[in-house]
């Protein structure tokens, strides 16, 4: 159970403030991400929900009331904040709908805009929209913005973080379900210790590195198979496709049944680049020396010692797992983009993928909604990436809510890992847990991973699920 920590004071929003008396919704992005956020609002005393779990009815709602071409996220996130609309109690005056938002520089920048016209022409433009913005590196001013704010990126890393554990484990749990069982406890446990936080800042990180560290021995417990000719694949692309189970098939679930590991890109990565861009972009307008630069590094010296001190339990445990450096990834870019005037997702995307063939994965899969501009770039520059990291296999995914034969195209695709696995220029950092004991030599065999079918030729013809494999 958390340590309450009750002991000093408790700030919570005053009966002035705009939120007061509102109930906060919130649409899931990743896995947890929504959840740590409303656990921040309660914390400061508004009521807040995640948004009822997408389904086919998320699509319908979302095609609903738009129009065809915007970007798929957009149309996922307007179509779970309507499911949010038709939940019985849901009172339109007294919402507020949670969505953070971007100036660019692609169409990120017009889903504020767009779902509050969406919501004035479906006749709820009394609800209000809270929108958080990259402008300025999603900081903002007074008392409680300053307290979420701060909570948030705690929140950001620590979620983050459970969710490398689990991703680092469930692959080679014996037990099916154990990983994610301990996920969701440690998911709990987490919101919970928000939820009883103080505003005394080095008392709530203590409680939220507290619970970290329970996190950390509930995964060590888990009875585990650790094996590294087990591919690797980094996963990255579009923000929200690569994070939403949903709008992605759930496609890593699908990546570890072909008996792949892989590292997702997390939430936290995208706001260090923001704050990474805020300042060059301050540099290039000539304020180097301006008080807006020296704000710009105050956070982020701020940001990067919170991070600091919350990783420090899960130092051993993510060895090889740790968050790429925002300057590595953006220095790993360049050499495939103009250096000036491109930003945003591609820098990420292209700088990602180079990094994770340098530091030894065994394939790159980018997850982008179907007809998204950085998507596009990016596939366009991934065969250069991968002719100059050693022949590894990268591959992009689209979605956009139809069926795709995804399995199909997994199992090949982990058969072109496979052999780059045996070939690779790059060595990977392991953590202990990969190092053979007699405890884990001697426990019982996972289940098999799919397999893959050829003719007598070599050629692939199809990937197997595990039901037709035993067959
Ligand atoms: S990153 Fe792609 S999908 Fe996301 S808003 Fe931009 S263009 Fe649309």
């Amino acid at each position: 159970m958390p340590i309450g920590h009750r002991c000093c004071l408790n700030h919570s929003i005053d009966a002035g403030h705009p939120l007061h008396g509102k109930t906060v919704y919130l649409p899931v992005m990743g896995e947890g991400g929504s959840e740590i956020f409303a656990a921040i609002f309660r914390r400061l005393g508004v009521e807040a929900h995640v948004t009822p779990p997408s389904s086919r009815r998320t699509v319908e709602l979302g095609g609903k009331v738009t129009q065809g071409d915007e970007c798929y996220p957009s149309k996922v996130v307007i179509g779970d904040l309507f499911q949010a609309i038709e939940q019985p109690g849901f009172v339109p005056e007294q919402a507020a709908f949670f969505l953070p938002t971007s100036e660019g520089p692609c169409r990120f920048g017009q889903y504020v805009p767009y779902l509050k016209k969406v919501l004035r022409d479906a006749g709820y433009g009394q609800i209000e929209v809270i929108s958080p913005t990259d402008a300025n590196s999603y900081g903002g001013r007074g008392a409680v913005t300053n307290i979420f704010t701060r909570m948030a990126w705690r929140g950001i890393v620590a979620s983050d973080s459970i969710h490398r554990l689990l991703l680092k484990t469930r692959p080679y749990e014996i037990q099916e379900g154990s990983a994610d069982r301990v996920y969701q406890e440690s998911l709990e446990d987490l919101c919970e210790t928000i939820e009883s936080s103080c505003d005394n800042l080095d008392c709530q990180l203590c409680g939220l590195v507290e619970s970290l560290a329970r996190a950390r021995n509930r995964f060590r417990a888990l009875p585990a198979r650790y094996d590294r000719t087990r591919p690797l694949i980094g996963v990255i692309g579009e923000i929200f496709c690569r994070l939403n189970t949903f709008s992605n098939e759930d496609l890593i679930r699908r990546l570890e049944s072909y008996g792949a590991e892989a590292s997702l890109s997390h939430v936290a990565e995208w706001v260090a680049y923001t704050s990474n861009e805020q300042e060059r972009q301050l540099r290039t307008l000539g304020k180097t020396f301006s008080l807006e630069m020296l704000g710009a590094k105050v956070r982020d010296h701020i940001r990067q010692s919170d991070e600091h001190a919350l990783l420090a339990p899960l130092e051993e445990d993510l060895r090889g797992y740790e968050e790429p450096k925002v300057e590595e990834i953006v220095k790993l870019a360049w050499p495939y983009l103009p250096a000036n005037g491109v930003s945003g997702e591609m820098v990420l995307s292209v700088g990602l993928a180079a990094y994770h063939s340098k530091h030894g994965a065994d394939g790159v899969i980018d997850i982008s909604p179907f007809g998204c501009m950085n998507g596009t770039v990016s596939e366009a520059i991934y065969p250069r990436v991968s002719r100059d990291y050693g022949g590894i296999p990268v591959r992009s995914f689209y979605f956009d809510g139809t069926r795709s034969n995804l399995d199909r195209d997994m199992g090949v695709y982990l058969e072109l890992a496979r052999s780059y696995h045996k070939t690779k220029p790059y060595s990977r950092t392991y953590p202990e847990c990969f190092t053979p004991t007699r405890d884990n030599e001697n426990a019982p065999d996972r289940k098999p991973p799919r397999q893959v079918t050829r003719d007598s030729s070599g050629r692939i013809l199809s990937a197997l699920g595990e039901q037709a494999t035993q067959e």
